[in-house]
């Protein structure tokens, strides 16, 4: 890495000489003149960390050379100084180590609305801080801190967009400055109970993202199949609004979305205007706890039911089926999948 100063601003450069470089493998955070930037090279992490010679304003720009992977994180000084350095080093200073020996950094968040969407799962909208740059990419998750009862407690969620991709014109993109949650409230649950208690305004820490899915499994499928079981929705999300909008060679993409009773179903009106919407999408309900007037498949996750269900568009479609609900649900899912014949390749499994 380098640095240098015009009058107004600090400019620290990171050649990681990696193409492909992108939003998302850069995330920087600034607070008072602590910086913090890490960039994402495979399973490595590259960090730049620094209490800063100066004060810089909360903004901070991340301009990025994909193409010769340059990424540049760009500060505005507080005051007209000339600096002789960029600060004083933290311990992980200009280090490439594994990103699984690299702890989760948390930054403080701003909860600025919450929205039911069922009885008991609520949409979270939180604000990063100025000074962050964080982008989850499709199919991570990011782990939630709070203090409960004077012990710190983490549990993961899995970012979703605001609202599925009903008009192709403007997609939902990520703003870069909001992060939605789709958390379901558990009554007797001891982070979900304490997350339903903040009040808009109130602060909660977010870490960075984690997760082992890859992008690139989607871009060559041609069927694409979701198997969610309640807030297992919440990863097949951004994936769903990735694969109708950007994966070119996807025939058809199928979500088959086990819950307990119709009121448990997430989003549903928005799943079934989207099928309306988008003829390569097909959505099918299953309940395993249906009221009687229940009119569409029952059931629990089995052979059967994905036999019936799980299906090749044509003999030789390249196919991916993603998986994600409770533990038993997605591991039961897995096995009844390759036991159908299914590949370990086609099929990726949503765990912590
Ligand atoms: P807990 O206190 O853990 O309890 C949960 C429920 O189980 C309660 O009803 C409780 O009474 C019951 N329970 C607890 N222990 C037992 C026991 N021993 N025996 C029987 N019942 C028990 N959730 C979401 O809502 N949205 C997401 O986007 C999301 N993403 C996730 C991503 C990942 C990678 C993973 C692994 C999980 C994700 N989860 C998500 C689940 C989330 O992390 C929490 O597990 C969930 O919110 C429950 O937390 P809690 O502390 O409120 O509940
Ligand atoms: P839920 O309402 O309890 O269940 C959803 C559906 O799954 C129901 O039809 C339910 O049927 C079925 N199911 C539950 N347990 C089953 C089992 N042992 N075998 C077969 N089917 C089963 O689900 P939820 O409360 O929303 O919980 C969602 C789960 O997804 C949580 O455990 C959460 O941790 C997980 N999750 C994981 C990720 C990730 O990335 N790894 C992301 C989001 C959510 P029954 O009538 O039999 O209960």
């Amino acid at each position: 890495y380098d640095w240098f100063q015009t009058d107004n601003l600090v400019t620290i450069v990171v050649y990681t000489k990696q193409k492909d470089m992108n939003a998302e493998l850069v995330i920087v955070d600034c607070e008072d003149k602590r910086l913090r930037g890490e960039i994402i090279m495979d399973d490595h992490s590259y960090l730049v960390e620094v209490d800063l010679d100066h004060a810089v304003s909360e903004d901070v720009a991340v301009n990025i050379a994909e193409k010769v992977g340059k990424v540049e994180i760009i500060l505005s000084k507080k005051d007209n100084i000339h600096w002789k350095m960029l600060g004083q080093p933290w311990e992980g200073h200009n280090t490439f180590i594994k990103r699984t020996n690299r702890g989760l950094f948390y930054r403080k968040c701003k909860l600025v609305a919450k929205t039911e969407v069922t009885h008991d799962t609520k949409l979270f909208c939180l604000m990063l801080p100025k000074g962050t740059h964080l982008r989850v990419p499709t199919g991570q998750h990011v782990y939630l801190k709070q203090i409960i009862a004077g012990t710190e407690v983490v549990k993961p969620y899995t970012p979703v967009l605001p609202f599925l991709p009903l008009d192709f014109q403007e997609p939902p993109r990520p703003d870069g400055v909001h992060i939605y949650l789709m958390i379901k409230i558990y009554s007797h649950g001891l982070f979900t109970q304490a997350l339903d208690h903040l009040q808009i305004g109130d602060y909660i820490f977010v870490s960075n993202p984690e997760g082992n899915f890859k992008k690139s499994q989607v871009q060559t499928s041609e069927d694409l199949i979701l198997l969610a079981g309640g807030t297992g929705l919440t990863p097949m999300v951004k994936l769903l609004n990735f694969a109708l909008t950007e994966v070119s060679c996807l025939r058809t993409v199928k979500l088959i979305f086990f819950n307990k009773t119709e009121d448990d179903i997430l989003w549903r009106n928005q799943l079934e205007q989207l099928a309306l919407k988008d003829e390569r999408f097909e959505v099918q309900f299953i309940l395993s706890q249906p009221t009687k007037d229940w009119v569409g498949k029952q059931g629990k996750i089995s052979s059967s039911l994905l036999s019936e269900f799980v299906k090749r568009s044509r003999r030789d479609s390249k196919v991916l089926i993603c998986i994600c609900g409770p533990a038993p649900f997605t591991e039961q899912g897995v096995q009844y999948l390759k036991n159908l014949g299914y590949s370990q390749e086609e099929i990726h499994a949503f765990t912590a």
